[in-house]
């Protein structure tokens, strides 16, 4: 089964992704976190990409489309994956309806997410990430804090704040970039039938936990 997590930052697609890769036993392939591995580690990609990454900029397709081309070839994706971060692009979403299509494969559901902006700014802001690369746990230290502070629940790890979730402004760079570029791709996977839209907030109490419930559930009947 292929998912794509599609929605705004700091809707909650992570969090969807890793529950649905855990329950569904596909993996979730994240391109920004395959992106920030490559900044820490200081590979050529990183480089690279970390030079639009830190504007809030997308990395330009013939870098970020063979990266994903390549994670597709390997062992673990061969019963489908959770794609969480790409596509974000039509061109991104055509490149990989010919990347799937070559081995018979297919995009079976789009979960879309929906946040209030003046929730999503704030979720940003608030949110802290695993600083262990095997781990990667997601936090908020309003919502969802750590037993902890400061320290993941999962492994004891230090968290800490994403560079381009400091800044306000970088934040609203990447909004915007979603808006223009990525929201596109609402309609072009509901063409296909294949979009399921669940709004995420706390003002309704629905999370993204009770959504990949819903989804795991639905699934698997
Ligand atoms: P966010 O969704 O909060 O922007 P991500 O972790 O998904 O964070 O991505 C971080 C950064 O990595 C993006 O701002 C962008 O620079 C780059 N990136 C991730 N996925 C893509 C993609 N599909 N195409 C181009 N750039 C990407
Ligand atoms: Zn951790």
């Amino acid at each position: 089964m292929n998912i794509i997590m599609l929605g705004a930052q700091g809707t909650g697609k992570g969090t969807v992704a890793g529950i649905l890769s855990e329950k569904l036993g596909i993996p979730q392939i994240s391109t920004g976190d395959i992106f920030r591995k490559n900044v820490k580690e200081e590979t050529e990609l990183g480089i690279e990409a970390n030079k639009y990454m830190k504007n809030g900029a997308l990395v330009p397709d013939e870098i970020t489309v063979p990266m994903v081309a390549n994670r597709l070839e390997e062992d673990d994706a061969k019963n489908g994956v959770i794609l969480d971060g790409f596509p974000r692009t039509i061109a991104q979403a055509e490149k990989l309806d010919e990347m799937l299509a070559a081995k018979g494969n297919k995009i079976d559901l789009v979960i879309n997410l929906t946040t209030p902006r003046d929730e999503i700014i704030e979720r940003i802001l608030t949110r802290r990430v695993c600083s262990n690369q095997a781990c990667k746990a997601t936090y908020n230290i309003v919502m969802n804090p750590p037993k902890v502070e400061g320290i993941c629940d999962k492994c004891g790890s230090e968290l800490v704040q994403r560079e381009d979730d400091k800044s306000e402004d970088a934040i609203r760079q990447r909004l915007a970039i979603y808006d223009e570029q990525t929201s596109p791709l609402v309609n072009y996977y509901e063409a296909r039938g294949v979009l399921r839209t669940e709004e995420v907030s706390t003002k309704t109490n629905h999370l993204g936990a009770d959504v990949a419930k819903e989804v795991v559930e639905s699934i698997k009947g």
